[in-house]
């Protein structure tokens, strides 16, 4: 391994540069004393954008409106007034595409290393995944990135985002073919195999949620003109967001009775109370989510871990699908591809996919309330799982995040939480080791926090904790004497 920089550690790396490694570094540049380097390490060609805002299909779009998208808590109108300045034609309550966030993030990085560089701080990008991080001397650690050469930093920042999504178990039947196999698909992020895909063959989406809509989104853009199963276990899709006229209106209900609820059970009453009242008195059930949001991770906290189970095991498909809504526009596109025929969704459990004699795949699924033995299927071109991100460590694929955090875990250096869904960090985003030990200067943000917050995938919470990550290393960086 040669030895990539200075011997010098740099006072922080941050690893990972989608939305949480950019907002975490544009606070740490605008802080860090004159004479600080700063490592900005991304294998990605494109910085800032990560998973969600490196595509460059235009009709994904967000899903949460433009005025609330900006980097910073204190701003977080930062993203429309960007657009505004740029386009003039948006505006706040609109929802746009994803890739146009990225632009912003990738130009408030662009401004925030400049100044630093005017200001004596050096920032480095190396373009290169990290692939392990050891201790090296004097509390410093080591990161070997997979290009071959090593690097060193007294604090590290791990932004690594999202694992790829596990493909199902596919059931053991005779003849099945593996995920890889041509025309079985197991991420719908690998954008080499989708190009693959036919222009007109029937094809079945596993999966109702985000990820396969925006599949069939690009689909249609691409003009496919098969028809799109789209199968899950209880068929759900997501729910689309009000009009853009409508203001959401947090705040209306008594969240004290939550706090005091007893368990999730009461918890849930309240809820359902709540949208019940909001419906009959013709307001939005989509206020008391948006009430909720605050909360959310104060009462996950408070639930056993019996009561997660159950909530993970009953309540999320519901939870998600009214959470983490449909953007409008993409709404009415869903419903009229549905009209046509040229999507359908079906509720059910897999059972198998073979080859079809003369090509492609038959899937065959058990109906959701059918009987033991009652089948479904569809012959299709292709598959693709379009199951959404995993959270579980060692399970996941292994991707650059993934090959970091498994290596992280061999080494006892990270604990991931009982239920699959991400890390544990102590108060101060320390990841905390596999005996419940915060590490010194080892820090993580990003999605994987949902294990303790469950409300924390998404910008605006997001944005709160790169905030909070920033502001706490930068009280622990020395000022150097100028050089
Ligand atoms: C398809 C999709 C759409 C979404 N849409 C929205 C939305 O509209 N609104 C919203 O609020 N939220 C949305 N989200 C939620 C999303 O989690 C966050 O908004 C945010 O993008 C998460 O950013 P991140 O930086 O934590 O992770 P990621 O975006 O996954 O970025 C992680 C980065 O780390 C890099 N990396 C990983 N491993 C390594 C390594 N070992 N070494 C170096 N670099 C590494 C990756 O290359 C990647 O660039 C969406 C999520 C997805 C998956």
């Amino acid at each position: 391994m040669s030895t990539l920089t200075s011997t010098e550690p740099a006072c922080v790396a941050v690893v990972g540069l989608g939305f949480s490694g950019t907002a975490v570094a544009i606070h740490l540049m605008r802080g860090l004393p004159r004479g600080s380097r700063l490592l900005l390490i991304e294998p990605a060609a494109r910085r800032a954008r990560g998973l969600a805002y490196g595509t460059r299909c235009a009709s994904h779009w967000l899903n949460v409106p433009a005025g609330r998208l900006g980097l910073e808590p204190a701003h977080e109108a930062g993203f429309i007034d960007w657009l505004q300045r740029r386009y003039g034609a948006y505006s706040a309550a609109e929802f746009v595409p994803r890739m146009l966030l990225g632009d912003y993030l990738a130009e408030a990085l662009a401004e925030a290393e400049q100044r630093a560089h005017s200001r004596g701080v050096q920032v480095q990008t190396l373009a290169a995944g990290v692939r392990a991080i050891e201790p090296a001397a004097e509390g410093a650690m080591r990161l070997a990135l997979d290009d071959g050469s090593t690097c060193l930093a007294e604090r590290v920042v791990l932004a690594t985002g999202h694992l790829a999504p596990e493909a199902p178990r596919l059931p053991d039947v005779p003849g099945a073919p593996p995920w890889g196999t041509p025309g079985l698909i197991d991420r719908p992020w690998d954008d080499a195999a989708l190009a693959a895909l036919p222009e007109d063959g029937d094809l079945l989406l596993l999966g109702s949620g985000l990820s396969a809509i925006d599949l069939l989104t690009w689909l249609q853009d691409r003009g496919h003109a098969g028809r799109v199963t789209m199968l899950s276990r209880r068929g759900l899709l997501p729910q689309p967001h009000r009009s853009l006229e409508a203001r959401p209106r947090p705040g209306l209900w008594p969240l004290q009775a939550l706090a005091d609820a007893p368990g999730l059970r009461v918890m849930l009453r309240s809820v359902r109370r709540w949208a019940a009242e909001a419906r009959a008195e013709g307001r939005d059930w989509r206020d008391v989510m948006a009430s909720l949001r605050a909360s959310t991770p104060a009462l996950w906290q408070r639930l056993t871990l019996r009561e997660r189970r159950q909530f993970l095991r009953h309540l999320q498909p519901w939870w998600d699908t009214h959470r983490h809504r449909l953007a409008p526009g993409i709404q009415h596109r869903l419903q009229a591809a549905l009209r046509t025929g040229q999507a359908e969704v079906q509720a059910g459990r897999l059972q198998a996919i073979v080859p079809a004699p003369g090509g492609g795949f038959e899937v065959r699924w058990r109906p959701r309330g059918a009987e033991a033995g009652v089948q479904a299927q569809r012959r299709v071109a292709a598959v693709v799982n379009c199951t959404g991100p995993s959270a579980r460590v060692g399970h996941a694929p292994a991707t650059v995040a993934g090959a970091l955090l498994a290596s992280l875990q061999a080494q006892g250096r990270l604990m991931v939480d009982e239920l699959g869904l991400g890390l544990k960090v102590d108060a101060a985003h320390r990841l905390l080791d596999a005996r419940g030990q915060p590490q010194p200067g080892l820090y993580y943000v990003g999605p994987m926090l949902k294990a303790q917050h469950w409300e924390a995938i998404a910008i605006p919470e997001l944005r709160v904790h790169a905030q909070a990550v920033a502001e706490h290393l930068l009280r622990q960086v020395p000022v150097r004497a100028p050089a």
